[in-house]
Order: C-alpha cells, then structure tokens, then sequence
C-alpha cells in the first residue's frame, strides 16, 4: 500500500509539474496575456519603454526601428496590441486569425529582441471602455513606463482612435492609487508621446524627436515581414494589389523593403536636423518620429535626450 501510495505520488507530481495540464495552463495564460510583473524599477540605467497599437503590427509600423534600437542598447520595450486582430483578414476570422496573429506578433517582437503583448479584445469593436482603460493603466504600471508610445485619437479607423483616446485617458491615471487598486500606482508619470501620422484634422503631427533608424530599418522590415497574414494578405487584398505580392519568402521578403519602408516628410526632415545637426540630418533616409502628449510628464532638452540616448550629443 504505502509504496503504492508513493507511486502515486510521484506520479501526480510528474503530471503536475512536467506534464500537459501545467503546460496547457500555461498557454491559456499566454493567450489570455495577463500583465505581468516583469520589471523591478529601473535602477539598472535601463529604461523601460512601453508602445501601444490598435492591432498586432500597429507599433512594428511606427516605431518597431527605434524599438530595436533601444534593444540593442539593453533596454527593455514591450509593445502592446489592444485588440487581437481576429477581423483583420478576408478570409479568416476568430479565435483561428487571432491565434495566428498573437503568434505572429511573438515572432516579430523576438526577431528585435522586445516583448510582444496582445490583449484579448475583438478587433474593430474596440470602444473607450473603464475596462479597457485599466488594462492599459495597469499595463504601463507593470512595466514601470519611463515612455509611453500611443497614436494620436484622430484616425481613420475607430480601433486606432480609441486606443489613442484609452492611453491618454491613462495618463494621468496611472499615478493615482485608488484607481485599479490592484496594481500599484506609478509614483512618478511617465513621458507620453505620439506615433507619427498624416492626419491633418483638426491638427497636422507636429514632431518633437525624430530618429535615424538607417542603421536598423533591414531589422524594421523583418520585423513587419513576421506579420504574413498582415503584409502579404490582408493589406495588399484591402488595397487591391494581392497579385502584386511575390509568392516565395525572399521575393515578399524583398517587395516589403521596397514597398513599406518609406521617407521623411518634411517635418520630420527638420526634425533630424533639429537634433542630429544639418549634414547628418539631411543624409537621413529612414526615420522615425514622435511628438509629446501634453497630458504625462512634459519633457524638457535633458530628458529627451535621456530618453532617446542614441540622438546625438
Ligand atoms: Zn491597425
């Protein structure tokens, strides 16, 4: 009986320990994408920089260049898709395409060396909810934000408006205790700022930063080239252009660069005058830019450049 018992024993702790029930709680986990404690504050001189898109590629798009370039340097960056893309796609749907995108957003995140999370809301039914609002506030307190990326709330599509709307309803929320008390409030607001877009109404992207990412755009391209059902499906059927997309991976690989890695306006080209000096600025070919949100910390010369150690001094 007793060595019976023993068995048993072992047993239930190789099952429970090794086996497929833990592994299984662990990917339903992973699929829920609960925030984690991952970051102790930083006093390691590392800063913690957090993104959020409407969609899982949404940041790769806007920022996925500076990102690998603050990994690069040791940094940590997580971007965050708030919704999980299960619409984004002409011929799949569900659980299936957000199965399919999570994944593809773990691979992108791997292929700079950040971390990737998606957020289990329905894609294109996103709305400004409590809810939403402190999945995000809770999010930027987990990873002690020093940065907090988002768009700006005037865009085309509503996923993209709310999300800018959700994190600017964050940014002052994420210092106040009572306020999701579970997850311990920020003593210290982040710095918020906004990706660039081409909006106009009711008022053009004015940018604050601009950054060279020439050195990193080929690490950029294979980034966005992680989101198959993305790039070379549902974008190019939306715009009417599939049968352009070449079929083998080194060809797509090559019409992504070609096609989506784009060029300064003018604004930005001031920009990187502005902070990398006229020769360097003007030779700029690939870049990056971001403009301050009133509504965190307001940055002066110093933080910038504290928060952006790869401008030049
Ligand atoms: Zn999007």
């Amino acid at each position: 009986m007793k060595r019976l018992a023993a068995y048993t024993i072992v047993i239930w702790v190789a099952l429970h320990a090794f086996g497929a029930p833990a592994a299984t709680a662990r990917r339903a986990a992973d699929a829920q994408a609960p925030p984690q404690r991952t970051q102790l504050p930083s006093t390691d001189g590392k800063l913690n920089i957090i993104a959020f898109g409407a969609h899982p590629d949404d940041c790769d798009q806007r920022a996925g260049g500076t990102a690998a370039k603050y990994a690069a340097l040791g940094h940590r960056v997580r971007f965050v898709a708030v919704t999980n893309g299960d619409a984004g796609h002409q011929t799949e749907g569900g659980g299936a395409l957000a199965a399919r995108r999570r994944a593809e957003a773990q691979e992108a995140g791997r292929r700079i060396g950040i971390e990737y999370v998606v957020l289990d809301n329905h894609d294109g039914e996103l709305l400004p909810s409590l809810a939403v609002r402190e999945q995000i506030i809770r999010q930027i307190r987990l990873w002690n934000a020093d940065l907090v990326l988002a768009p700006r709330p005037n865009d085309y599509h509503p996923d993209h408006r709310y999300t800018g709307i959700l994190v600017q309803d964050a940014a002052y929320m994420v210092v106040v205790p009572n306020i999701a008390p579970d997850t311990a409030a920020l003593r210290k607001n982040p710095v918020f700022m906004y990706f660039e877009d081409g909006f106009q109404k009711p008022g053009p992207f004015n940018p604050d930063v601009a950054v060279s990412i020439d050195d990193v755009i080929e690490k950029k391209i294979d980034m966005m080239d992680a989101h198959v059902s993305q790039m070379y499906e549902w974008l190019p059927w939306v715009a009417g252009t599939l049968e352009t997309v070449p079929k083998d991976p080194t060809g797509r690989r090559r019409w992504l660069g070609e096609t989506r890695a784009g060029r300064p306006t003018p604004a930005v080209r001031a920009t990187l005058v502005k902070w990398y000096g006229a020769e360097k600025g003007n030779a700029v070919r690939h870049a990056e830019a971001f403009e301050i949100c009133e509504y965190g910390t307001r940055p002066d010369q110093a933080m910038i450049r504290k928060l952006f150690p790869f401008l030049p001094n």
